[in-house]
């Protein structure tokens, strides 16, 4: 089934009676030459890549819930490839661009909306680490344009720019960044898979990762054991406990992440705009809510909701930058477990295991990145070498302390700056 305006309309006149499942709903075979653990959008996009680059199609994606239920469809939607150190941001850069081609590759409207992202300064030395930062994007291929005060009054003239404390100076506008509708990303990606023949298994929750002489050789699962060679732990935030079950122990701590959205308001805000004396950021969905979020709660957990500070802490924030946004009402919050590594950066490896793999330490950032992580993780997968832009990120830099990418300096922690 493809999607068309054509097809649309069809429907529309015809009591949408021809749509069908987007996905089929097959019982798990015995054996696979690939098991992708996690059907989020790392997972899914994995899936899809080593179809369709590498021609890998005997594979099973394993979800211990629904496809979407994870943090690919509990994120606030940010994409953007404006990283500062190489290592990352040739990695986001690529991941852009696959982004600017997504619907037409994916026949899927995931609602990609290059809105433009301006990141604010409060200070003459954060001008300055944006300068820094805005021309290590423009030596990567990718935008940035430095806006003054008056620069930024033009695109958002509502925020408080003569706040006492934080009085804004300006800010980093990268174009080409804006928001996707999340949960259709997931969608588009497993509908993808499926289509070139993946089995994608939901309700399959992986207990157990067996291993003889040193190599992979399937998984436990509550749907009865799984053979295969392959086997890809990409489980964002249950990384360190499902790579506890194949005997390892990983440098990730999970933490929630909150998220939130008012009631919906006419268009007020055009771009993704970002604090830059707390961490703040906002956006305005299609359906007119606002959409935002701040820091992590502070403690480990694996609990999906978050506390009560952290919220006083993101609607302090949101008014000091906006303050006509306290007439606004909160509708909906919610969290999301994120799988934080000491610097910051994402994980793309082999693991000490023969045919085992991991992608994870998405951190706060990976919704961006579920287009080349899956390109880059088909490629680990498939060829058994590092596809070139994502070589930075190697599981071994936490043992040896060489090549840490910690782009703030702050390492997981944004509530260092
Ligand atoms: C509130 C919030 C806001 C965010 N905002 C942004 C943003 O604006 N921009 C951005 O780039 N990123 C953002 N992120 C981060 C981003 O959402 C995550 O980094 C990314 O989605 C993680 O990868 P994933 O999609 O594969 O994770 P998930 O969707 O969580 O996928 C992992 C899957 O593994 C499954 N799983 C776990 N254990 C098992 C098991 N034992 N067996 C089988 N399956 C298992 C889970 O059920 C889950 O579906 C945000 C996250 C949150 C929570």
């Amino acid at each position: 089934m493809t999607f068309s305006a054509f097809r649309i309309l069809k429907e529309g006149l015809t009591g949408n009676t021809g749509w069908k499942p987007h996905w089929r709903d097959p019982a798990p075979k015995q054996d696979y030459d690939a098991i992708i653990i996690g059907g989020g959008g790392h997972g899914l996009s994995t899936a899809y890549y080593l179809a369709k680059n590498h021609g890998l199609t005997n594979i099973a994606v394993l979800e211990k819930g629904y496809i979407g239920s994870g943090n690919i469809g509990r994120n606030t939607t940010i994409v953007r490839a404006n990283y500062f150190l190489p290592g990352n941001s040739e990695f986001y850069s690529h991941s852009l661009k696959l982004w600017e081609g997504l619907e037409s590759e994916l026949n899927y409207n995931v609602m990609h909306s290059q809105r433009g992202l301006i990141n604010l300064f409060h200070s003459d030395g954060q001008r300055d680490a944006f300068v820094r930062r805005g021309n290590s994007m423009i030596n990567q291929g990718d935008d940035a344009i430095l806006l003054d005060r008056d620069g930024v009054r033009q695109h958002l003239p509502y925020l408080d720019f003569d706040n006492t404390r934080f009085p804004i100076f300006g800010g980093l506008l990268h174009p080409r960044g804006g928001t996707a509708r999340h949960d259709a990303v997931a969608w588009g990606y497993a509908r993808g898979a499926d289509q070139r023949g993946v089995d994608l298994i939901q309700n399959c929750e992986v207990t157990g990762i067996d291993i003889v002489d040193g190599k992979v050789t399937g998984v436990q699962t509550t749907r009865g054991a799984i053979k295969a060679k392959k086997v890809a732990i990409i489980v964002a935030g249950r990384s360190g406990q499902v790579a506890a079950m194949a005997g390892m122990r990983l440098p990730i701590e999970s933490h929630v992440l909150q998220a939130f959205v008012t009631e919906g308001l006419k268009p007020i805000i055009n771009h993704v705009v970002s604090f830059g004396m707390g961490h703040f950021y906002m956006s305005q969905s299609d359906k007119g809510g606002l959409v935002f979020g701040g820091d992590i709660d502070f403690y480990a957990s694996y609990a999906s909701r978050g506390n009560l500070p952290m919220v006083e802490h993101v609607m302090e924030a949101g008014m000091t930058l906006m303050p006509m946004i306290g007439k606004a009402r909160v509708l909906r919050s919610w969290g999301g477990i994120m799988d934080m590594t000491p610097d910051g950066s994402p994980i793309i490896d082999k693991t000490g295991i023969d045919g085992l793999f991991i992608d994870c330490g998405w951190n706060y950032g990976g919704f961006k990145a579920v287009p080349a992580s899956g390109w880059c993780m088909a490629h680990l997968m498939a060829t058994g070498q590092s596809h070139d832009v994502a070589k930075g990120f190697r599981l071994d830099r936490f043992l040896t302390g060489r090549g840490l990418m910690d782009e703030e300096g702050t390492g997981s922690q944004h509530n260092l700056h």
